[in-house]
C-alpha cells in the first residue's frame, strides 16, 4: 500500500514535468511557424535546417522523458539517473509548480511528489558511501514540546526516553555510525551542512523545507524523508523510522563490505 501511494505520488510530479514539455515542444512550433516565413526570405533552406533541428530537439526530449520515467518509476540507472537529478532539481520544480497553477493543483501535493521523484532518482543512482560521510538533518519540530533538553546543539543530550522520535533515530545514527544534527530553521540547517561537509544526506521535513533543502545542498544529494503532522505543522511531528533505517541501509557502505 505505501509503495502504491509512493508511486501515485511520484505520478504527480511525472506528468506534470510531461506536460510541461509537451507545452514547450507547442511553443516552440508555434514560434517556428511565426517565424518560417521571414527565415524563408532570408535564405531558402533555412526553415528547414531549423525544423530538422528541432525535431532531433524534440526526439531527445522524447526518449530522455521515457528515460527518467523508467529510472523513476523501476529506481535502476537508466543511463542518465545522474542527468535527470540534476535536471529535475534545478528546473523541474519551478516549471511543475507553474503548470500545476494552471491545473490548480496544490503546491504541496506538487512538492510531495517532487521529493518522491527525487528519492527514486537517487536510490536509481545507487550511491555507497562511508558513515562518516552521510549526515541525518532532523526538524526541532520533531522533539516533544515537554521535553527540557536542549538538543539542536548537542544532539547527544537526548536522554532516549522513547517519548518522541529523537531518541530511536539517535540509536539508529550510533548503530550505523552517521552524524546526526538538529535544526531550528533553514539557516541553521544550511550552517550545518557548509560546517560538516556531507556527501549525503538522509533529511527529514515538511515537504516545503525538503524541497528548498533539496536544491539548497545540491549537488550534495539529499534523500527527504517527509514527515508526519498528528498535531499539525511544526509541533510534535513524527517520523517513520524505518524509513530512515532503510535508507541507511542501502546507502551507508558496511565495514565488512
Ligand atoms: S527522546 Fe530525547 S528528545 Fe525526545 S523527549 Fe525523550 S529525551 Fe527529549
Amino acid at each position: 500500500m505505501m509503495e502504491n501511494n509512493r508511486v501515485i505520488s511520484k505520478g504527480l510530479f511525472l506528468w506534470l514535468s510531461t506536460l510541461s514539455l509537451i507545452l514547450l515542444m507547442v511553443m516552440v512550433t508555434g514560434l517556428w511557424y511565426f517565424i518560417s516565413p521571414r527565415l524563408h526570405e532570408f535564405n531558402q533552406a533555412l526553415p528547414f535546417v531549423l525544423l530538422s533541428a528541432l525535431r532531433i530537439f524534440f526526439l531527445i526530449l522524447v526518449i530522455g522523458t521515457i528515460l527518467v520515467f523508467l529510472t523513476s518509476v523501476f529506481e535502476k540507472n537508466f543511463l542518465i539517473a545522474n542527468f535527470a537529478v540534476k535536471l529535475f532539481i534545478r528546473f523541474m520544480y519551478p516549471i511543475c509548480i507553474f503548470v500545476g497553477k494552471i491545473f490548480r493543483i496544490r503546491k504541496e501535493k506538487i512538492g510531495e511528489s517532487f521529493v518522491s521523484v527525487n528519492d527514486s532518482l537517487i536510490k536509481a543512482l545507487n550511491p555507497k558511501y562511508n558513515a562518516s560521510d552521510v549526515l541525518i538533518l532532523l526538524p526541532h519540530c520533531l522533539q516533544d514540546t515537554s521535553c527540557p533538553i536542549r538538543i539542536t546543539v548537542i544532539p547527544d543530550n537526548c536522554k532516549r526516553c522513547g517519548k518522541c522520535n529523537i531518541g530511536d533515530i539517535s540509536k539508529l545514527a550510533e548503530e550505523f555510525g552517521v552524524d546526526i544534527a538538529i535544526a531550528t530553521g533553514g539557516t541553521l540547517a544550511r550552517r550545518i551542512v557548509l560546517k560538516k561537509r556531507p556527501k549525503l544526506i538522509i533529511a527529514v521535513a515538511c515537504y516545503r523545507d525538503l524541497v528548498s533543502g533539496i536544491q539548497d545542498a545540491f549537488p550534495i544529494k539529499t534523500f527527504g524523508i517527509l514527515n508526519i503532522r498528528p498535531q499539525g505543522p511544526c509541533i510534535n511531528t513524527k517520523v517513520d523510522v524505518q524509513t530512515i533505517r532503510e535508507a541507511l541501509n542501502k546507502i551507508v557502505i558496511k565495514k565488512d563490505e
